[in-house]
């Protein structure tokens, strides 16, 4: 493995990226397969790529069905994050690590959980569902959030021009400023699920993703006790840093763990939020995972690697959306340059960047199976 760190890109890093959905995956396969892992893909029944290409999960798994210690590593959670989440598995499989793996030890690669977003370049499924809101309780009373409905038209609107923007951004300053700025965090990021063309809509039922989930880990997992987890985003964070959201109970022995494998200052840290408060997120795929392999344990991480500032990707959000149901112009090239835009947020093109989240990745990575390893009590 490379240790190069602040210096020149590292080539092999920089191979670890795609360039489509379909070449993602592809990657991923035979990167897989090299390192001598079972691949079964979930081929999705109805949604197809922009290409008209089939869309699936492919799950890559390494060492014994019956291991009682496992890493599951999910990337493409959120579409246009998918491609760093992608890499960070490929340099895993092209490590060796995988091939060197403890007794009684299982790791499970999760390769684009939302491929529908993934392929189209967009955060949410194929019912503009944000599958990291969508793992709550359907059967119970959905949680509301009513200052979300406030702020819909704002953050939501029809039109995408100068205009509209400035008009809309100020009326989203005013709310600010009578309402405080973690009103406004957790409003609109927290999840809603009454607005189902709006942002992180958390949706009516759990998505093909989520039941496709569930069926893996009740297939892959059958013995299982102790399970670390990661789940790879991008956006939230310091440009190029890692920025950890551990959602085990902080002071929790879960918490600890984390806080051993990443160290303090990361899992503790809230930067990511520019030092405001994170969000009471709800129906996150890491509860999803901890409530499905339960009684088994759950320690892990959403771990995001920075790429602006919250605004910048926000609205890069707003665009999203707006692009899928706004009144959109009969403007290809507007619609290709708006599309290379959102994606530019999500998975930076920059060469430093690209290599040195690859380098963190795999440390991280490598932690956390060091950590599963020594993992008793
Ligand atoms: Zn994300």
């Amino acid at each position: 493995m490379s240790s190069n760190h602040a210096g020149a890109p590292d080539a092999a890093h920089l191979a670890c990226f795609a360039d489509t959905y379909a070449a993602a995956r592809a990657k991923f396969q035979l990167a897989a397969v090299e390192a001598g892992g079972v691949i079964t893909s979930y081929v999705h029944p109805d949604a197809q790529g922009p290409d008209g290409g089939s869309l699936a999960i492919e799950v890559a798994a390494f060492g014994p069905i019956d291991a009682a210690r496992a890493l599951l590593i999910v990337s493409g959670t959120h579409g246009a994050e998918g491609y760093t989440g992608s890499a960070a598995q490929v340099a895993l499989a092209r490590s060796g690590a995988l091939g060197q793996l403890d007794r009684d030890t299982r790791v499970l690669l999760v390769h684009a959980l939302n491929p529908y977003g993934f392929a189209h370049g967009t955060r949410t499924t194929e019912h503009n569902v944000d599958l990291n809101r969508n793992f709550v309780d359907f059967a119970a009373r959905l949680p509301s959030n009513p200052a979300y409905l406030e702020l819909h038209e704002q953050i939501c609107p029809r039109d995408w021009d100068e205009a509209t923007r400035a008009a809309t951004d100020h009326a989203i300053e005013a709310w600010i400023a009578s309402h405080g700025a973690k009103a406004w965090l957790d409003s609109s990021m927290k999840g809603q699920y009454d607005e189902p063309t709006g942002l992180n809509f958390g949706g009516r039922a759990p998505e093909w993703s989520n039941r496709t989930l569930q069926q893996i880990l009740a297939r892959e997992l059958p013995a299982l006790q102790r399970l670390a987890f990661i789940d790879w985003h991008t956006g939230l964070g310091q440009p190029g840093q890692p920025f950890f959201l551990c959602f085990n109970e902080p002071g929790s022995a879960h918490w600890e763990r984390a806080c051993a494998w990443w160290g303090r200052e990361r899992v503790a840290n809230e930067v990511g939020f520019e030092g405001g408060q994170r969000p009471p997120y709800n129906g996150l795929v890491f509860y999803g995972v901890r409530d499905l392999v339960a009684p088994a344990q759950l320690t892990g991480a959403v771990i995001e690697f920075g790429t602006g500032p919250i605004k910048a990707s926000f609205d890069q959000l707003r665009a999203d959306r707006w692009l899928r149901f706004g009144d959109v112009p009969d403007d290809p090239a507007l619609v290709a340059r708006m599309r290379a835009q959102i994606r530019a947020m999500f998975t930076p093109t920059d060469d430093g960047w690209r290599s040195g989240v690859i380098e963190h990745a795999l440390q991280i990575q490598q932690q956390a199976l060091h950590g599963l390893a020594q993992w008793t009590a």
